[in-house]
């Protein structure tokens, strides 16, 4: 950029007049100052003069931007514009949030009133304020906030909110998705304003599946149904992202089908690292079979599991028996507990809970059961499928198909040093 370049988008930025800025940076390049110097020092110049005493906010980068910046003008391309019903003070609020972005970098945002902005557009936003939002800075305007439309220009980040499930993370606003509607159920919850009908199910593309929930049914929903799905956000729900469709979301009918691809394969180190994930593949070696695997019983109030016949919320209580298995699950980059249903302990176990509780009744101990799983499985590979969540309980995976592995080992053993040596 040359110095009448500079004092363009000084001008721009600032509101003034660019001769003037023009006049005022070359005095300043002429002494020496490196040109960025000498923008900044504008930008405080003018950005003090037309504010108040206490100096107004100052123009800035979006990278420059950290949680206590306080007030900032920001000259920033609209990268996504989402629309949320959310509950302030006592009121309904319709808030406008999605993400904008500069040459420098990109910042989430919360507009408290309709200033008219749509993906792709590029504005200078007056005098809006920095907080804190989940440890990043997030700017927030509204009607003490100016917002008028700038020169375009290009930033390095996609324009719009077009993205593959697997790249959604919770936070995401203002999304748009193409998927197929794998399953979906009608469920009443008692939501802020009493009984509402909402949809849940799970959506899913080539890359991943993700549950959702549907605040507003909408008709084109359907089991089987490919849609896309316009102004969604995005929440952790148990550890994993969940799309969410509200009144403001558009869903349409696609007239082709969306394939859906088998679950994401990671490693146990990137799942974990992950914090969380939703139909993942995970192939390792059973370590060890936890307490409280094999025959246990379950509190019949409130299904927690029971130990000497005391349940942790409801004291003595008539167990009522269960199978299940909590295996110690190692890859060699990270481990994980594979939780499994009764279903899946009756496969691994090879009977049913009659035949655990005739095991245990002859040997006079109900561990035996435990004994007999953990025979069977430590010291071989699996291949395991479920849904991870990592939280105060460990990685914990809800495990939905459990197999022997029939991967070849030396190809894993590559697979493994690759990402070692990453
Ligand atoms: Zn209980």
């Amino acid at each position: 950029m040359n110095i009448d370049d500079h004092a363009e988008e000084l001008a721009s930025d600032l509101g003034v007049d660019k001769a003037e800025v023009k006049e005022n940076l070359q005095n300043l390049v002429e002494y020496s100052v490196p040109v960025e110097e000498a923008k900044r020092s504008l930008r405080r110049k003018y950005g003090d003069e037309g504010g108040s005493s206490s100096g107004g906010p100052t123009a800035v980068d979006i990278a420059d931007i950290g949680p206590d910046s306080g007030n900032v003008t920001v000259t920033a391309k609209v990268l996504t514009a989402g629309q949320r019903s959310i509950r302030y003070q006592g009121d309904d609020h319709v808030i406008r949030e999605g993400e904008l972005a500069d040459e420098t970098g990109t910042i989430s945002y919360t507009a408290w009133e309709d200033f008219g902005l749509e993906a792709g557009d590029t504005a200078t936003i007056g005098n809006a304020s920095v907080r804190e939002w989940e440890g990043n800075p997030e700017l927030n305007f509204g009607e003490s906030s100016t917002v008028s439309k700038a020169e375009d220009f290009d930033v390095p980040y996609e324009v719009g909110g077009d993205r593959a499930l697997a790249d959604l993370s919770p936070g995401d606003r203002g999304r748009n998705v193409e998927a197929k509607v794998t399953e979906v159920e009608e469920r009443t919850i008692d939501g802020r304003d009493g009984e509402t009908e909402i949809l849940s199910g799970v959506l899913g593309d080539e890359s991943a599946r993700l549950p959702f929930t549907d605040w507003d049914p909408h008709a084109e929903i359907t089991e089987g149904a490919s849609i896309r799905a316009e102004d969604v956000y995005v929440r952790e729900f148990r550890g994993v992202p969940s799309v969410n469709v509200s009144e403001f979301s558009t869903v349409t009918e696609l007239d082709r089908e969306v394939e859906v691809g088998g679950p994401t394969r990671l490693s146990i180190r990137e799942a974990v690292e992950r914090g969380g994930a939703y139909d993942v593949e995970l192939v390792g070696n059973v370590i060890e079979v936890r307490d409280g695997s094999g025959l246990i019983q379950r509190c019949p109030e409130c299904g927690r599991v029971v130990q000497k016949g005391q349940c942790r919320q409801h004291g003595d209580v008539d167990g009522e028996d269960d199978l299940r298995v909590k295996a110690i699950l190692d890859d060699g980059t990270d481990t994980v507990t594979a939780v499994l249903d009764r279903d899946l302990t009756e496969e691994v176990y090879g009977g049913g809970i009659e035949d655990a509780r005739q095991q245990a009744r002859d040997a006079m101990d109900q561990e035996v059961v435990a004994d007999t799983i953990s025979e069977k499985l430590v010291g071989s590979e699996y291949r395991v499928r479920g849904h991870l969540s990592v939280d105060e309980y460990g990685a914990n995976l809800e495990t939905i198909e459990f197999a022997a592995s029939d991967d070849d080992p030396a190809e894993r053993a590559r697979a493994f040093l690759q990402e070692v040596e990453a």
